[in-house]
């Protein structure tokens, strides 16, 4: 892992901002000729913020955490900063924000271009070891998963029976034989590399379709199985040669023409194995070799299920009770939400829930660094098509497998025939009310974790409509962290999409008192123009 030395880091940079007003209160800060409004940018005792102030430093001021924060544009001169709360603070609230605005547009580039950088090292730090040197650990993997995630994945994927599972899923295994099997001319007399090769299945797709010689590495206790497996299978089993242990860490004694591997995890990304798969791109893989799959996307589009999300809202319901027992649960109501909505939802929707068309972030298995995959950042920007309430962002993915004959997807998109994959909805704890043709903005910032996950940061924003929409002023903002090792399965329960989008549901509660934690009168309301002239409120 790439590093940089704490001690080497610039510890401050500032810079001049126009004015800047929380979201959640009336306090703002407006620079005049005689005393500018002030952005710090610092790295101090471990801990890397951002203040606003003005005046003097003993100022009371606007001070935010850069690692839980994000940032997006509004306008030319205008952003918003919503930053979560820090664990410590988990009652209070999901999400405040403060709004910034810039004197010229020159000003609002300088100002993101410093907040990414200040980003980037934080994440940069926070995985750099106390004395800032590297790791002499024993391999990559070790380095950057946690001993017992480890144990638990490889342990789950030596059993059989998830073997199965994914064998079962016929639109996956169907498109990698199809791929395999249809571009021949890619494996025959060549040497491949089964990267994570679970029962083997890929490695006698490969030696079916002409290969040389495969290797087959596999890290899990099914490495044995698949030794039974093609054994059992002694036309193919004579060209294949299963590996066991972390493609991190094993050697082999040739280099491989062709990878073919299934990384993909929830989101594409879950289980961190895409690492994995360019990791050996990096150490088994001759220059120009080809990939299989080649590429993956991940597609975005906001959604509106007011089933799911009162759903979701309900489950807390259960904490609301003054009398259990004899004992008064309302003090976890807030926390019990907050840990509801945390859960990316995992199932398979009706593509009429999709509010707006997708957009994609493409990920090039063949060119990516392996440190592009530790945090993933994409800017949104939607336009509405309807009159209707937002839930969160749906997201799915698919994979190309660029054969020298055939091209060919394999795709987990909603309508599309359903994989063991589904798709993920992040669900917000703050719906927001958008008219047709309205832009929908935010940001999805995926973080990787050392449970062989990510957290992942959600915020949305649409701004007002008719005349004050010139001035960019913020209508609603809604954000929300999730975890993706967390997910919400919900498969098994009953798809219920009858309804057109304008007919009347009938809530189980009503959706617009949920007071989901304590903060959305601040993310869903409005930043109205703030008044002038009040005392800044601190975070
Ligand atoms: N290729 C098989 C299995 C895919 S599941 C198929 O398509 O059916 C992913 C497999 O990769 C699991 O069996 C898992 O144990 C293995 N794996 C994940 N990370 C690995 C690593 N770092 N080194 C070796 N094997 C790994």
């Amino acid at each position: 892992m790439e590093v940089a030395v704490v001690g080497q880091k610039q510890k401050q940079q500032e810079l001049a901002v126009a004015s800047v007003s929380d979201l959640s209160s009336s306090s703002s800060i407006s620079s005049s000729s005689s005393s500018p409004v002030t952005a710090r940018f610092s790295f101090d005792s471990g801990v890397a913020e951002l203040r606003f102030f003005q005046d003097s430093e003993s100022n009371e001021d606007f001070r935010i955490d850069l690692r839980t924060s994000q940032l997006f544009k509004l306008s030319s001169v205008e952003s918003i900063c919503v930053r979560e709360d820090s664990d410590t603070d988990k009652e209070k609230s999901y999400s405040k924000g403060i709004a910034v605005r810039f004197r010229e547009e020159e000003e609002s580039r300088s100002f993101h271009n410093a907040f990414d950088q200040w980003k980037k090292d934080v994440v940069v730090q926070e995985s750099c070891l106390p004395n800032g040197t590297l790791s002499a650990g024993k391999s990559k993997f070790d380095d950057k998963i946690e001993a017992s995630s480890a144990k638990m994945y490889f342990h789950y994927y030596g059993q059989l029976l998830h073997q199965q599972n994914m064998l079962q899923d016929y639109v996956r295994t169907g498109t990698y034989y199809a791929s395999v099997i249809e571009n021949r001319a890619d494996f025959v007399d060549r040497v491949v590399v089964d990267v994570g090769a679970g029962s083997g299945i890929l490695s006698l797709f490969a030696a079916q379709a002409g290969a040389k010689h495969v290797y087959a590495v596999e890290a899990s206790e099914m490495a044995e199985y698949a030794r039974k497996l093609i054994a059992g299978n002694p036309l193919l089993g004579q060209r294949i040669t299963v590996v066991k242990g972390k493609v991190e860490e094993v050697e082999l004694p040739e280099k491989a023409d062709i990878l073919i591997s299934e990384p993909m995890g929830t989101l594409l990304i879950n289980e961190r194995m895409l690492e994995t798969y360019v990791i050996a791109r990096d150490r088994f893989l001759v220059p120009n070799g080809k990939m299989f799959p080649t590429l993956g996307r991940i597609h975005m589009a906001p959604f509106s299920d007011e089933y799911l999300y009162v759903e979701i809202a309900n489950k807390a319901l259960f904490w609301q009770q003054q009398n259990y027992y004899g004992v008064d649960l309302t003090p976890l109501h807030d926390s019990a939400c907050k840990g509801y909505f945390s859960q990316p939802v995992v199932d398979a929707f009706d593509p009429r829930v999709l509010v707006a068309p997708a957009i994609s972030h493409v990920i090039n298995f063949t060119s990516t660094k392996e440190e592009d995959l530790y945090e993933i950042d994409v800017p949104l920007k939607f336009t509405a098509a309807a009159n209707i309430r937002i839930h969160g962002l749906a997201c799915w993915f698919d994979v190309l497998f660029n054969g020298s004959t055939v091209q060919r997807w394999l795709t987990t998109a909603p309508g599309a025939p359903t994989t063991h994959w589904y798709q993920l909805r992040c669900v917000l704890p703050q719906p927001l009310y958008v008219m047709p043709g309205q832009e929908i903005t935010g940001r999805l910032h995926m973080v990787a974790h050392h449970a062989q996950s990510y957290t992942i940061h959600l915020t949305l924003a649409v701004k007002s409509w008719g005349p004050s929409a010139e001035q960019g002023r913020v209508l609603q903002a809604s954000s929300c962290k999730f975890d993706l090792k967390e997910p919400y399965y919900r498969m098994s329960q009953p798809q219920a999409y009858p309804l057109a989008q304008d007919q009347p549901i009938h809530h189980l509660i009503n959706t617009q008192d949920i007071q989901i934690l304590s903060q959305d009168d601040e993310g869903s309301d409005l930043m109205q123009n703030p008044p002038q002239n009040s005392d800044p409120e601190f975070h």
